[in-house]
Protein backbone atom coordinates (compact mmCIF):
# COMPACT_ATOMS: atom_id res chain seq x y z
CA UNK A 1 0.00 0.00 0.00
CA UNK A 2 0.99 3.47 -0.78
CA UNK A 3 1.60 5.61 1.87
CA UNK A 4 -0.26 8.59 1.89
CA UNK A 5 2.58 11.34 1.43
CA UNK A 6 3.17 9.69 -1.55
CA UNK A 7 -0.09 9.35 -3.18
CA UNK A 8 -0.46 12.85 -5.11
CA UNK A 9 2.30 11.15 -7.60
CA UNK A 10 1.06 9.84 -10.72
CA UNK A 11 1.60 6.01 -10.83
CA UNK A 12 3.43 5.56 -14.24
CA UNK A 13 6.44 3.66 -12.28
CA UNK A 14 6.55 0.08 -11.00
CA UNK A 15 8.73 1.02 -7.53
CA UNK A 16 10.59 -0.80 -5.07
CA UNK A 17 9.15 -0.55 -1.51
CA UNK A 18 11.68 2.54 -0.03
CA UNK A 19 12.07 5.66 0.32
CA UNK A 20 15.23 6.62 -0.28
CA UNK A 21 16.61 10.16 1.91
CA UNK A 22 20.98 10.12 1.66
CA UNK A 23 23.49 8.90 -0.55
CA UNK A 24 26.94 9.18 -0.20
CA UNK A 25 29.46 7.49 -2.60
CA UNK A 26 28.45 4.23 -3.05
CA UNK A 27 26.30 4.07 -0.25
CA UNK A 28 22.64 5.05 0.09
CA UNK A 29 20.42 5.14 3.29
CA UNK A 30 16.62 4.64 3.42
CA UNK A 31 14.07 6.60 5.78
CA UNK A 32 14.41 4.15 7.87
CA UNK A 33 17.93 4.52 8.68
CA UNK A 34 19.30 1.39 6.93
CA UNK A 35 22.31 1.55 4.46
CA UNK A 36 22.43 -0.21 1.12
CA UNK A 37 25.49 -0.83 -1.28
CA UNK A 38 24.05 0.94 -4.50
CA UNK A 39 24.49 -1.66 -7.45
CA UNK A 40 22.00 0.54 -9.99
CA UNK A 41 23.49 4.21 -9.84
CA UNK A 42 20.11 5.94 -10.10
CA UNK A 43 20.00 3.49 -13.40
CA UNK A 44 23.46 4.26 -14.89
CA UNK A 45 23.49 7.73 -14.05
CA UNK A 46 25.55 8.01 -10.70
CA UNK A 47 28.84 7.07 -12.53
CA UNK A 48 30.90 8.83 -9.55
CA UNK A 49 28.83 7.56 -6.86
CA UNK A 50 26.37 9.85 -4.87
CA UNK A 51 27.31 13.77 -3.53
CA UNK A 52 30.75 13.48 -4.61
CA UNK A 53 32.70 16.56 -2.95
CA UNK A 54 34.36 17.76 -6.45
CA UNK A 55 30.68 17.62 -8.07
CA UNK A 56 29.33 19.62 -5.03
CA UNK A 57 32.12 22.08 -5.10
CA UNK A 58 31.29 22.50 -9.14
CA UNK A 59 27.49 22.83 -8.45
CA UNK A 60 27.92 25.26 -5.65
CA UNK A 61 30.19 27.81 -7.62
CA UNK A 62 27.38 27.51 -10.54
CA UNK A 63 24.47 28.33 -8.23
CA UNK A 64 26.18 31.20 -6.51
CA UNK A 65 27.19 32.92 -10.02
CA UNK A 66 24.28 32.15 -12.65
CA UNK A 67 21.17 29.98 -12.60
CA UNK A 68 19.53 30.42 -15.85
CA UNK A 69 19.89 32.81 -18.93
CA UNK A 70 18.19 31.02 -21.60
CA UNK A 71 20.41 30.61 -25.07
CA UNK A 72 19.86 33.89 -25.87
CA UNK A 73 23.26 34.41 -24.86
CA UNK A 74 26.95 32.58 -24.90
CA UNK A 75 27.26 31.18 -20.92
CA UNK A 76 31.24 30.29 -20.27
CA UNK A 77 30.59 27.03 -18.62
CA UNK A 78 28.04 25.92 -21.75
CA UNK A 79 31.17 26.43 -23.85
CA UNK A 80 33.48 25.09 -21.32
CA UNK A 81 31.68 21.41 -21.44
CA UNK A 82 31.24 21.57 -25.44
CA UNK A 83 35.11 21.56 -25.86
CA UNK A 84 35.54 19.45 -23.46
CA UNK A 85 33.15 16.72 -24.77
CA UNK A 86 34.70 17.71 -28.73
CA UNK A 87 38.43 17.11 -27.47
CA UNK A 88 37.86 13.78 -25.89
CA UNK A 89 35.22 12.24 -29.01
CA UNK A 90 35.20 12.69 -32.64
CA UNK A 91 32.48 15.40 -32.16
CA UNK A 92 33.01 19.16 -32.82
CA UNK A 93 29.54 20.83 -32.27
CA UNK A 94 27.27 20.08 -28.89
CA UNK A 95 23.44 20.58 -28.85
CA UNK A 96 22.75 20.90 -24.91
CA UNK A 97 19.35 19.44 -23.68
CA UNK A 98 17.91 17.97 -20.66
CA UNK A 99 17.37 14.17 -21.14
CA UNK A 100 18.45 11.43 -22.70
CA UNK A 101 14.88 11.27 -25.12
CA UNK A 102 15.94 14.80 -25.78
CA UNK A 103 18.86 14.15 -26.80
CA UNK A 104 17.53 11.57 -29.04
CA UNK A 105 15.13 13.74 -30.57
CA UNK A 106 17.68 16.07 -31.58
CA UNK A 107 19.18 14.01 -33.69
CA UNK A 108 16.16 12.22 -34.83
CA UNK A 109 15.13 15.76 -36.59
CA UNK A 110 19.49 16.49 -37.63
CA UNK A 111 18.55 13.09 -39.79
CA UNK A 112 15.60 14.18 -41.07
CA UNK A 113 16.70 17.70 -41.72
CA UNK A 114 19.86 15.86 -43.20
CA UNK A 115 18.01 13.93 -45.56
CA UNK A 116 15.62 16.65 -46.25
CA UNK A 117 17.98 18.82 -47.61
CA UNK A 118 21.04 16.67 -49.33
CA UNK A 119 18.48 13.91 -50.84
CA UNK A 120 14.82 16.07 -50.66
CA UNK A 121 12.02 15.84 -48.89
CA UNK A 122 11.26 11.95 -49.27
CA UNK A 123 14.55 11.14 -47.52
CA UNK A 124 13.06 10.92 -44.49
CA UNK A 125 13.72 7.61 -43.14
CA UNK A 126 15.78 5.98 -40.51
CA UNK A 127 16.72 2.12 -39.31
CA UNK A 128 16.84 1.78 -35.91
CA UNK A 129 16.98 -1.92 -34.75
CA UNK A 130 14.45 -4.37 -32.78
CA UNK A 131 14.91 -4.65 -28.95
CA UNK A 132 16.53 -0.94 -29.08
CA UNK A 133 15.53 1.53 -26.20
CA UNK A 134 15.64 5.31 -27.09
CA UNK A 135 13.38 7.22 -24.24
CA UNK A 136 9.77 7.99 -24.38
CA UNK A 137 9.11 10.83 -26.17
CA UNK A 138 6.66 10.55 -29.15
CA UNK A 139 9.95 10.64 -31.29
CA UNK A 140 12.19 8.31 -29.08
CA UNK A 141 9.53 6.00 -28.61
CA UNK A 142 8.93 5.32 -32.48
CA UNK A 143 12.49 4.67 -32.82
CA UNK A 144 12.02 2.20 -29.88
CA UNK A 145 11.78 -1.56 -31.38
CA UNK A 146 10.14 -2.81 -28.06
CA UNK A 147 6.04 -3.47 -28.44
CA UNK A 148 6.19 -3.50 -24.49
CA UNK A 149 6.80 0.74 -24.70
CA UNK A 150 4.74 1.47 -27.86
CA UNK A 151 1.26 0.08 -27.53
CA UNK A 152 -1.41 2.32 -26.60
CA UNK A 153 0.77 4.96 -28.47
CA UNK A 154 0.43 4.44 -31.81
CA UNK A 155 0.59 5.90 -34.81
CA UNK A 156 3.90 6.72 -34.12
CA UNK A 157 6.33 8.94 -36.12
CA UNK A 158 6.40 7.12 -39.58
CA UNK A 159 9.38 5.72 -41.55
CA UNK A 160 11.03 3.85 -39.26
CA UNK A 161 12.05 0.37 -40.03
CA UNK A 162 13.56 -2.28 -37.70
CA UNK A 163 15.94 -4.88 -37.92
CA UNK A 164 16.94 -7.37 -35.86
CA UNK A 165 20.46 -6.74 -34.03
CA UNK A 166 23.32 -7.80 -35.49
CA UNK A 167 22.14 -9.19 -38.74
CA UNK A 168 23.67 -7.99 -41.36
CA UNK A 169 21.46 -9.06 -44.39
CA UNK A 170 18.67 -7.01 -42.65
CA UNK A 171 20.57 -4.47 -42.42
CA UNK A 172 21.68 -3.77 -45.98
CA UNK A 173 18.14 -4.59 -46.67
CA UNK A 174 16.72 -2.19 -44.83
CA UNK A 175 18.97 0.81 -46.46
CA UNK A 176 16.90 2.54 -49.39
CA UNK A 177 16.69 6.07 -51.28
CA UNK A 178 14.17 7.20 -48.47
CA UNK A 179 16.73 6.65 -45.98
CA UNK A 180 18.22 9.80 -44.28
CA UNK A 181 20.35 7.49 -41.04
CA UNK A 182 20.75 4.65 -39.01
CA UNK A 183 20.67 5.00 -35.17
CA UNK A 184 21.59 2.24 -32.78
CA UNK A 185 23.29 1.60 -29.40
CA UNK A 186 26.45 0.04 -29.52
CA UNK A 187 25.25 -2.29 -26.65
CA UNK A 188 20.99 -2.62 -26.32
CA UNK A 189 21.03 -1.42 -22.53
CA UNK A 190 17.38 -1.43 -21.71
CA UNK A 191 17.46 -4.35 -24.05
CA UNK A 192 19.36 -6.70 -21.49
CA UNK A 193 22.91 -5.50 -22.33
CA UNK A 194 23.66 -7.17 -26.00
CA UNK A 195 27.29 -6.01 -27.78
CA UNK A 196 26.82 -5.39 -31.42
CA UNK A 197 29.49 -6.79 -33.19
CA UNK A 198 31.95 -4.97 -35.20
CA UNK A 199 31.00 -6.35 -38.29
CA UNK A 200 27.31 -5.10 -37.82
CA UNK A 201 29.11 -1.49 -36.88
CA UNK A 202 31.04 -1.49 -39.99
CA UNK A 203 28.37 -2.50 -42.36
CA UNK A 204 26.74 0.69 -40.49
CA UNK A 205 29.30 2.64 -41.08
CA UNK A 206 29.44 1.50 -44.83
CA UNK A 207 26.23 1.60 -45.97
CA UNK A 208 26.12 5.54 -44.37
CA UNK A 209 28.72 6.35 -46.52
CA UNK A 210 27.86 4.50 -49.27
CA UNK A 211 24.13 6.29 -49.02
CA UNK A 212 24.64 9.48 -47.91
CA UNK A 213 23.02 8.54 -44.67
CA UNK A 214 23.89 10.11 -41.00
CA UNK A 215 25.24 7.42 -38.26
CA UNK A 216 23.85 8.19 -34.52
CA UNK A 217 25.15 6.18 -31.75
CA UNK A 218 23.12 6.48 -28.88
CA UNK A 219 25.42 6.12 -26.08
CA UNK A 220 23.40 7.61 -23.19
CA UNK A 221 23.39 4.35 -20.89
CA UNK A 222 26.78 3.07 -22.04
CA UNK A 223 28.47 6.43 -22.56
CA UNK A 224 30.11 8.24 -20.04
CA UNK A 225 32.71 5.31 -19.23
CA UNK A 226 30.27 2.99 -17.88
CA UNK A 227 32.08 0.47 -20.64
CA UNK A 228 35.77 1.34 -18.92
CA UNK A 229 36.28 3.62 -22.64
CA UNK A 230 34.52 7.10 -22.24
CA UNK A 231 32.43 6.45 -24.76
CA UNK A 232 31.51 3.17 -25.89
CA UNK A 233 32.45 3.57 -29.61
CA UNK A 234 36.10 3.99 -28.25
CA UNK A 235 35.94 -0.07 -28.23
CA UNK A 236 35.02 -0.88 -31.55
CA UNK A 237 36.59 0.09 -34.81
CA UNK A 238 33.54 2.55 -35.90
CA UNK A 239 33.01 6.07 -35.59
CA UNK A 240 29.47 7.56 -35.42
CA UNK A 241 28.47 10.79 -37.67
CA UNK A 242 26.30 11.92 -34.12
CA UNK A 243 26.30 10.55 -30.28
CA UNK A 244 23.55 10.89 -27.63
CA UNK A 245 24.74 11.83 -24.04
CA UNK A 246 22.63 12.19 -20.99
CA UNK A 247 22.17 10.01 -17.85
CA UNK A 248 26.46 10.27 -16.17
CA UNK A 249 27.03 13.50 -18.21
CA UNK A 250 25.62 15.52 -15.28
CA UNK A 251 26.38 12.36 -12.40
CA UNK A 252 22.32 13.04 -11.75
CA UNK A 253 21.45 16.47 -12.42
CA UNK A 254 19.56 16.56 -15.51
CA UNK A 255 21.79 17.05 -18.87
CA UNK A 256 21.56 15.69 -22.83
CA UNK A 257 24.00 16.49 -25.29
CA UNK A 258 24.12 15.66 -28.68
CA UNK A 259 27.19 15.51 -30.46
CA UNK A 260 28.26 15.52 -34.15
CA UNK A 261 30.86 16.50 -36.56
CA UNK A 262 30.68 20.41 -37.48
CA UNK A 263 29.49 19.98 -41.33
CA UNK A 264 26.82 17.98 -40.20
CA UNK A 265 25.53 19.93 -37.22
CA UNK A 266 25.23 22.50 -39.60
CA UNK A 267 21.89 21.49 -40.81
CA UNK A 268 20.65 22.47 -37.46
CA UNK A 269 20.92 26.23 -38.38
CA UNK A 270 19.27 29.11 -36.32
CA UNK A 271 16.10 28.54 -35.24
CA UNK A 272 15.29 24.60 -36.34
CA UNK A 273 15.46 23.26 -32.74
CA UNK A 274 16.28 24.70 -29.23
CA UNK A 275 15.31 24.24 -25.61
CA UNK A 276 15.04 26.77 -22.78
CA UNK A 277 17.03 24.86 -19.93
CA UNK A 278 19.49 23.09 -22.44
CA UNK A 279 23.06 23.71 -21.20
CA UNK A 280 22.37 25.39 -17.82
CA UNK A 281 25.30 26.95 -15.99
CA UNK A 282 25.20 25.29 -13.18
CA UNK A 283 24.89 21.90 -14.23
CA UNK A 284 27.40 22.21 -17.24
CA UNK A 285 29.53 23.41 -14.92
CA UNK A 286 29.23 20.57 -12.99
CA UNK A 287 29.66 18.06 -16.24
CA UNK A 288 32.91 19.49 -17.14
CA UNK A 289 34.30 18.57 -13.79
CA UNK A 290 32.28 14.64 -14.77
CA UNK A 291 34.20 14.35 -17.72
CA UNK A 292 37.58 15.33 -16.85
CA UNK A 293 37.52 12.82 -13.71
CA UNK A 294 35.40 10.27 -16.01
CA UNK A 295 37.95 10.70 -18.51
CA UNK A 296 40.89 10.55 -16.60
CA UNK A 297 42.93 6.94 -18.06
CA UNK A 298 44.00 6.14 -14.70
CA UNK A 299 40.32 5.84 -13.73
CA UNK A 300 38.64 4.60 -17.08
CA UNK A 301 41.47 1.49 -16.73
CA UNK A 302 40.44 0.84 -13.37
CA UNK A 303 37.00 0.84 -14.81
CA UNK A 304 37.94 -1.68 -16.62
CA UNK A 305 39.72 -3.79 -14.56
CA UNK A 306 37.01 -4.20 -11.75
CA UNK A 307 34.19 -5.12 -15.03
CA UNK A 308 36.62 -7.52 -15.78
CA UNK A 309 36.72 -9.42 -11.89
CA UNK A 310 33.35 -8.39 -11.80
CA UNK A 311 32.68 -10.84 -14.99
CA UNK A 312 34.99 -13.20 -13.92
CA UNK A 313 33.14 -13.83 -10.79
CA UNK A 314 29.63 -14.00 -12.53
CA UNK A 315 30.79 -16.81 -14.74
CA UNK A 316 32.21 -18.30 -12.14
CA UNK A 317 28.72 -18.53 -10.44
CA UNK A 318 27.02 -19.56 -13.90
CA UNK A 319 29.32 -22.59 -13.55
CA UNK A 320 28.47 -23.43 -10.11
CA UNK A 321 24.76 -23.17 -10.91
CA UNK A 322 24.54 -23.88 -14.31
CA UNK A 323 21.19 -24.87 -13.42
CA UNK A 324 20.03 -21.32 -13.09
CA UNK A 325 22.36 -19.04 -14.87
CA UNK A 326 21.66 -18.83 -18.39
CA UNK A 327 24.39 -16.49 -19.93
CA UNK A 328 26.32 -13.21 -18.28
CA UNK A 329 26.66 -10.94 -20.87
CA UNK A 330 28.41 -7.16 -20.40
CA UNK A 331 31.20 -5.16 -21.31
CA UNK A 332 33.05 -2.95 -18.34
CA UNK A 333 30.62 -2.23 -15.07
CA UNK A 334 27.69 -3.08 -17.49
CA UNK A 335 26.93 -6.41 -16.81
CA UNK A 336 23.79 -8.61 -17.32
CA UNK A 337 23.01 -11.92 -15.68
CA UNK A 338 20.52 -14.01 -17.16
CA UNK A 339 18.60 -16.79 -15.52
CA UNK A 340 17.44 -20.03 -16.90
CA UNK A 341 13.92 -19.28 -15.19
CA UNK A 342 12.12 -16.35 -13.10
CA UNK A 343 13.76 -15.62 -10.20
CA UNK A 344 10.55 -14.14 -8.28
CA UNK A 345 12.06 -11.81 -5.94
CA UNK A 346 15.63 -12.09 -6.03
CA UNK A 347 15.83 -7.99 -5.76
CA UNK A 348 14.34 -8.67 -1.76
CA UNK A 349 17.14 -11.02 -1.16
CA UNK A 350 19.53 -8.86 -1.97
CA UNK A 351 17.97 -5.72 -0.37
CA UNK A 352 17.55 -8.25 3.16
CA UNK A 353 21.25 -8.12 2.71
CA UNK A 354 21.69 -4.31 2.15
CA UNK A 355 22.14 -4.31 -1.59
CA UNK A 356 20.38 -2.68 -4.37
CA UNK A 357 19.79 -4.52 -7.48
CA UNK A 358 18.24 -3.85 -10.88
CA UNK A 359 15.57 -6.70 -11.57
CA UNK A 360 14.00 -5.12 -14.83
CA UNK A 361 12.05 -8.63 -15.74
CA UNK A 362 12.28 -12.05 -13.04
CA UNK A 363 14.47 -13.73 -15.46
CA UNK A 364 17.48 -10.52 -15.76
CA UNK A 365 19.82 -8.97 -13.37
CA UNK A 366 21.20 -5.79 -14.57
CA UNK A 367 24.43 -4.50 -13.00
CA UNK A 368 25.47 -0.91 -13.02
CA UNK A 369 27.58 -0.10 -9.97
CA UNK A 370 29.24 3.25 -9.38
CA UNK A 371 32.02 3.09 -11.51
CA UNK A 372 33.47 4.02 -8.06
CA UNK A 373 33.22 0.81 -6.59
CA UNK A 374 36.00 -0.61 -4.64
CA UNK A 375 37.26 -4.15 -5.30
CA UNK A 376 35.78 -5.22 -1.77
CA UNK A 377 32.40 -4.56 -2.61
CA UNK A 378 32.23 -6.11 -5.59
CA UNK A 379 33.33 -9.17 -3.51
CA UNK A 380 30.97 -8.86 -0.83
CA UNK A 381 28.50 -8.66 -3.87
CA UNK A 382 29.77 -11.92 -5.38
CA UNK A 383 29.92 -13.65 -1.93
CA UNK A 384 25.83 -12.67 -1.21
CA UNK A 385 25.00 -13.59 -4.26
CA UNK A 386 26.81 -16.91 -4.11
CA UNK A 387 23.85 -17.42 -1.41
CA UNK A 388 21.50 -16.11 -2.70
CA UNK A 389 21.86 -18.86 -5.45
CA UNK A 390 22.16 -20.96 -3.25
CA UNK A 391 18.86 -20.74 -2.07
CA UNK A 392 17.16 -20.72 -5.11
CA UNK A 393 19.69 -24.35 -6.06
CA UNK A 394 17.94 -25.81 -3.39
N1 LIG B 1 18.56 6.13 -24.79
C1 LIG B 1 19.01 5.09 -24.07
C2 LIG B 1 20.00 4.16 -24.68
C3 LIG B 1 18.54 4.87 -22.77
O1 LIG B 1 18.98 3.82 -22.07
C4 LIG B 1 17.60 5.78 -22.24
C5 LIG B 1 17.07 5.57 -20.88
O2 LIG B 1 17.19 4.55 -20.28
C6 LIG B 1 17.17 6.85 -23.02
C7 LIG B 1 17.68 7.01 -24.29
C8 LIG B 1 16.17 7.84 -22.48
O3 LIG B 1 16.76 8.65 -21.54
P1 LIG B 1 15.88 9.58 -20.57
O4 LIG B 1 15.18 8.66 -19.63
O5 LIG B 1 16.88 10.47 -19.91
O6 LIG B 1 14.93 10.32 -21.44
Amino acid sequence: MVEAIFENIADTYKRYPMTIVRGEGTRLWDSTGREYLDLVSGIAVCNLGHCHPELIRAAEQGLRSLWHVSNLYFTEPQARLAKALCNRSFGERVFFCNSGAEAVEAAFKLMRRYGHETKGPGAYEVVALENSFHGRTLGALSLTGQAQYRGGFTPLVPGVTFVPRNDERSLELAVGRRTCGIILEPIQGEGGVYRLTDGFLQLARELCDRHGLLLCFDEVQVGMGRTGRLFAYENTQTLPDIMCLAKALGNGLPIGAMIARADVMTFLSPGTHASTFGGNPVITQVAERVVEILGDEGFLSSVREKGLNLSKGLLALMKEFPDIIEEVRGQGLIQAVEFKRPLEGIWKHFMDEGMLVLCPRNQLLRLLPPLIIDQKDIDRFLEVFQRILRNYHE
